[in-house]
């Protein structure tokens, strides 16, 4: 059994966004980049399923610029086996990026394929439904849970009222919410073995896919500037007294 992960390289989230001058996106130059973080908690979940002996390999697939390599490894260095780096400086909507990792999962017969629920960038939340979509395959949306059970997968998902178990056969695809599981930090010795395991890089073109946009961003822009200032009280009463007469509050 393998499982295929698909992780993409964003702005770290603890970097303050900036947005362009010309409202055309937001600045990536010279900004830390990490893992995905649902992408991240995708991989822990994969090698656990390899640390229970469910799957034989864990592969990581992820669409990128030359440098997602360093996404790749930071993957290889938690417990993935090995990693393919589809190379491209194109901008992908999710029915594109959909559509490669139709390509990985269909070559690598891949039977759990795991994505995050969405990438915190562009937070579309809409590759994974599309991809189970394209494949035909059923799919676990915002999982909490994922237990092997014969030859189905037991799927805890997070939804408005509460927690749903699913039932689904592999092939399968499920994408991951928050409180799946804590990511492992890499050790020293894995981050060193992570540098050997193989990443295979092929060129986007390679594929012959048709990646045609079918979104257009028409403009981004910074949300408005939070309004009023901080006001420090003394004690409870006189936060009693400000909220009575709402004062200073917006
Ligand atoms: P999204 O639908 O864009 O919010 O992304 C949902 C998930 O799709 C992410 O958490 C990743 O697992 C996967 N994904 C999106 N973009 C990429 C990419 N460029 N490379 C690999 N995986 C991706």
């Amino acid at each position: 059994m393998k499982v295929l992960v698909a992780v993409k390289r964003v702005i770290d989230y603890n970097v303050k966004i900036r947005v362009k001058q010309d409202n055309s996106g937001v600045e990536k130059e010279n900004v830390k980049m990490s893992m995905n973080p649902f992408d991240e908690i995708a991989v822990e979940e994969a090698i656990r399923l390899k640390e229970k002996n469910i799957v034989d390999e864990v592969v990581i697939v992820s669409i990128g610029m030359e440098s997602v390599q360093e996404t790749i490894r930071s993957a290889l260095a938690m417990g993935a086996d090995r990693g393919i780096l589809v190379k491209t400086d194109i901008e992908l909507e999710p029915l594109s990026v959909a559509k490669i990792l139709k390509h990985f999962v269909e070559k690598e017969k891949s039977n759990i394929t795991i994505l995050g629920k969405q990438a915190i960038d562009d937070d579309y939340n809409q590759t994974g439904q599309i991809l189970a979509g394209l494949l035909n395959y059923p799919q676990a949306t915002f999982a909490s849970k994922v237990v092997k059970q014969d030859n189905t997968m037991l799927v805890t998902r997070e939804i408005d009222g509460g927690l749903e178990t699913l039932k689904i056969n592999l092939p399968c695809i499920i994408t991951t919410d928050l409180r799946l599981n804590e990511p492992r930090y890499a050790s020293l010795p894995n981050i060193m073995k992570a540098k050997s395991k193989p990443l295979d890089t092929i060129e986007l073109k390679e594929l012959n896919l048709d990646l045609t946009n079918r979104l257009e961003i028409l403009e981004v822009k910074a949300p408005p500037e939070r309004g009023g200032s901080v006001k420090m009280l003394d004690n409870h009463g006189d936060l009693i007294d400000v909220l009575k007469n709402k004062e200073g509050i917006l």
